[in-house]
């Protein structure tokens, strides 16, 4: 039985992410999505909020789960039983961070191998942080967000519109 972990910030979970997983929960018996602090980056939204949107998108997907994790990836990894770490490539500057993050992580235990999915068009083209950079000055982002998100988005943001 193959347990694989799809860690990241998910500030907010976007469509990228959700291809991502679905992807991901093809190629294993058990794929979980670990929402994770990332000390560079400032969270709008809590750990609690983030755990709540992503698991109201997983419905269909009976082999994903999400849970909230904190310190080592690969301290959580092993607590949970998982060798396979999945992330996603749009470019090449994600393929620099994330090969030096799975160098690290193969150094801090090396029974985990990280695997990369290189992200499809449309998703390939957006992060979270743009999204919330454009959601920001009051433009529609449904497109690249589930809607439920994007109603949280924008009520986070106080973009929301009111008729
Ligand atoms: P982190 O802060 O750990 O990078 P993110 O939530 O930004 O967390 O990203 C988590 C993973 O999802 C990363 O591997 C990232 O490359 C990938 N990812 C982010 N946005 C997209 C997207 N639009 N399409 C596909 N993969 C994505």
């Amino acid at each position: 039985m193959v347990t694989a972990v799809f860690p990241g910030s998910f500030d907010p979970i976007t469509r990228g992410h959700l291809d991502m997983i679905q992807r991901a929960s093809r190629l294993v018996d058990r794929l979980i999505v670990a929402v994770m602090v990332n000390t560079s980056k400032q969270p709008l939204f809590t750990m609690t909020e983030k755990v709540a949107m992503i698991s109201d998108e997983l419905t269909g997907l009976p082999n994903v789960e999400v849970q909230a994790a904190t310190g080592l990836t690969v301290d959580f990894m092993a607590s949970v039983h998982a060798t396979v770490l999945v992330r996603g490539l749009r470019n090449e500057q994600d393929f620099g961070y994330e090969r030096d993050i799975a160098w690290m992580n193969k150094s801090l235990d090396e029974t985990i191998e990280t695997i990369c999915l290189i992200a499809q068009p449309p998703y390939a083209y957006f992060s979270s942080s743009l999204i919330k950079e454009v959601a920001k000055m009051g433009a529609d982002v449904s497109k690249y967000v589930p809607t439920a998100v994007a109603k949280k988005l924008h009520q986070r943001l106080g973009t929301d519109q009111h008729d």
